[in-house]
């Protein structure tokens, strides 16, 4: 098979053994060669520096790197000041979203959707980035309708997104449908699925309650039968999401973006199944 795009996705870690830990993942993942590794941005500024710095430790070993940044929380001027510094550091590329605010968390700042920051972004830095923004196959759980999710989606790009990267999902038709809409909306941009893999019951369940992923039952019922026997939970996961995979790629999805969850393993079998 010929070898998709493919992009890894960190969060940055809150403490000096996270990160130490992290390092050690990301040389297993190097090995792996991805197009770029990307790091998560709390919203309201709360990890900006963690993800500076995280993103600054991959390129010093030579790989490229995409900060994410949210919007909502933050000003003009404090994003303004983030962009100056992505671009003092060379970066190139990023992700572009609107965040969740944590609960209790005060002002809502001046941006209140994320194709506003893309908007903001080109006005700024005319071309400097690649932005790559979130798209939503089974809806984003605050959208009054698919069809108004879809329209959200579509603004971002004729905001000027480059690209979009999904959240995941385990539904490859909900996929390739919200492809087929968004192209007949004329949005050309590549869509490029999120994938997670699936190592532990509970935390899936957790995730995907809160980003409104859908876990098709059949899945469920399974995990759920193996009750703490992580190896088998493990091993059906990997059939799982590499099958999901496999379907995407032969689909024509244009690569694939891993939410690693700071873990090298699951990403690394499933990658290795799928180029063998
Ligand atoms: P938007 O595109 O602004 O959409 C948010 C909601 O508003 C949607 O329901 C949309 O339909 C609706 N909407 C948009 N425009 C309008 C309008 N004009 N009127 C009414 N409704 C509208 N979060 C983080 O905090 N940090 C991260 O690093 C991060 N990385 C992510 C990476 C990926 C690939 C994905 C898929 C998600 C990520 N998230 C991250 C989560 C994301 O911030 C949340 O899903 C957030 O709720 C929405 O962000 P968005 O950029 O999709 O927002």
């Amino acid at each position: 098979m010929e070898t998709p795009n493919f992009s890894i996705e960190f969060f940055p870690p809150k403490t000096g053994e996270g990160a130490e830990k992290l390092r050690l993942v990301r040389q297993k993942l190097a090995d792996l060669r991805p197009t770029y590794f990307s790091v998560t941005f709390g919203a309201g500024g709360t990890t900006q520096q963690g993800t500076l710095q995280t993103v600054l430790e991959i390129q010093s070993e030579g790989h490229e790197a995409a900060p994410h940044l949210s919007c909502i929380g933050g000003t003009r001027e404090s994003l303004r000041a983030i962009l100056q510094q992505f671009r003092d550091n060379g970066i190139r590329r990023l992700v572009a979203l609107r965040g969740d605010l944590p609960s209790g968390y005060g002002g809502a700042g001046e941006f209140r959707y994320a194709n506003e920051l893309v908007e903001f972004i080109r006005q700024e830095t005319g071309d400097w980035f690649h932005i790559e923004v979130a798209a939503y196959p089974e809806m984003h759980p605050q959208a009054r309708s698919p069809q108004d999710d879809l329209q959200a989606f579509a603004r971002k790009v004729q905001a000027g997104a480059n690209a979009a990267i999904t959240q995941y999902f385990y539904n490859a038709d909900a996929y390739f449908q919200f492809v087929d809409n968004a192209r007949k909306l004329g949005v050309d941009v590549p869509v490029v699925p999120g994938i997670m893999p699936i190592t532990n019951y509970t935390q899936l369940m957790r995730f995907s309650d809160m980003c409104g992923a859908e876990i098709p039952r059949w899945v469920r019922v399974k995990l759920a039968s193996f009750g703490d026997d992580t190896a088998s939970i493990k091993a059906f996961g990997l059939d799982v999401v590499t099958g999901l995979c496999e379907r995407l790629l032969a689909g024509g999805a244009p690569g694939l973006h891993f939410y690693s969850m700071n873990q090298a393993v699951a990403t690394t079998a499933i990658w290795q199944r799928l180029v063998k």
